[in-house]
């Protein structure tokens, strides 16, 4: 299967979990995973197998951290 029809399975999965604020790769509860906060007020959410992510106290929003955020 090419990879670009396995993306478009993969991300309304991830989009769901991240809402729900669940890891995408291990469904994990991000809130159980280390949170450091950063300067624009946001939190690094790193999760227990290793994925990061950013949440925004704001809206209460997940997402995945970039590449430059790391
Ligand atoms: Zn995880």
């Amino acid at each position: 299967m090419p990879t670009i029809m396995i993306k478009k399975l993969i991300e309304p999965i991830q989009m769901w979990l991240l809402a729900r604020g669940q890891c995408v790769g291990c469904g994990r509860p991000l809130k159980n995973g280390v949170s450091e906060k950063r300067e624009d007020g946001t939190f690094k959410v790193t999760c227990s197998c290793g994925r990061i992510f950013i949440y925004n106290p704001k809206n209460k929003k997940y997402r995945r951290a970039l590449f430059d955020e790391i």
